[in-house]
């Protein structure tokens, strides 16, 4: 059984720690930052085996080095990125197998937010960075409108039942401007009420469900009319493409 332990980080971040239970071997994901992992590794009495990075970015990448000076973890991250602590650089289709921790994860490529961005998925479990996030994607920093739409639309291929555990804590803004997008949607209504009393009581709402997903993310829904609307009275036309509409629509989130 596998165990997945939230350990949030500066305002809104969360790094992932995955172990399977009765193993003390553990991974992290995106340790931003040293010290709350340590408290954990120590509290728990857990070995770290290995370092997962989904992109450069310094909240994902800033306590890799004292981690590593302190635990001797192996470090695994994406081939196409420049952050010298990798000891294994991984693309799409490789597998990152650990003895240790007896865990395995296959690797995709989803470019966009940056160039070179990484997600894992181990089980039902998808550590997904800062690429697909419960109820939105990330900025586009580095790739293309087109490169995050096929990212999306490859991670969104996965099981109905895929547990999506992202970098932050953005889901009630997320699902604010989703509401704007698609007022009339009431599984979005629902998800909302749902979302913030959850927050009201400082609980997490990662991780979310691919199936939940579908129904209420903008960004998985530019096939559907209620979206297409949106992007085409934005764009003064008819979109051309579902990329088109995606485009827009993440344009409008960027000023929300
Ligand atoms: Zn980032």
């Amino acid at each position: 059984m596998l165990n997945i332990i939230t350990i949030p980080a500066f305002d809104d971040n969360y790094i992932w720690l995955i172990h399977q239970e009765e193993n003390n071997n553990c991974v992290v994901v995106d340790p931003g930052d040293d010290e709350p992992v340590m408290e954990v590794l120590n509290k728990l009495q857990l070995n770290l085996e290995a370092i997962l990075i989904t992109h450069h970015h310094p909240d994902h990448t800033g306590g890799v080095k004292q981690l590593v000076a302190a635990t001797g973890a192996s470090v695994y991250g994406p081939a196409n990125e420049d952050i010298k602590e990798l000891d294994y650089r991984l693309s799409e289709k490789d597998t990152v197998n650990l003895d240790k921790s007896a865990l395995s994860f296959s690797v995709f490529d989803v470019p966009g937010h940056t160039k070179g961005h990484i997600a894992y998925l181990t089980e039902d479990a998808l550590f997904s960075g800062d690429s697909l996030f419960a109820g939105g994607c990330g900025r586009i920093f580095e790739g293309t409108a087109e490169q995050m739409y096929q990212s999306l639309t490859k991670l969104s291929l996965l099981p109905a039942d895929t547990r999506i555990y992202c970098a932050h804590e953005y889901t009630e803004g997320n699902l604010n401007f989703a509401l704007a997008v698609e007022p009339e949607n009431n599984d979005l209504v629902d998800r909302i009420n749902e979302v913030k009393k959850k927050r009201a009581n400082g609980q997490s709402t990662v991780p979310s469900l691919m199936h939940v997903e579908h129904a209420t993310n903008p960004f998985l829904r530019s096939q559907q009319k209620s979206v297409m609307k949106v992007a085409e009275s934005r764009l003064g036309k008819v979109p051309s493409s579902e990329i088109e509409t995606f485009s827009s629509i993440r344009s409008w989130k960027d000023s929300f």
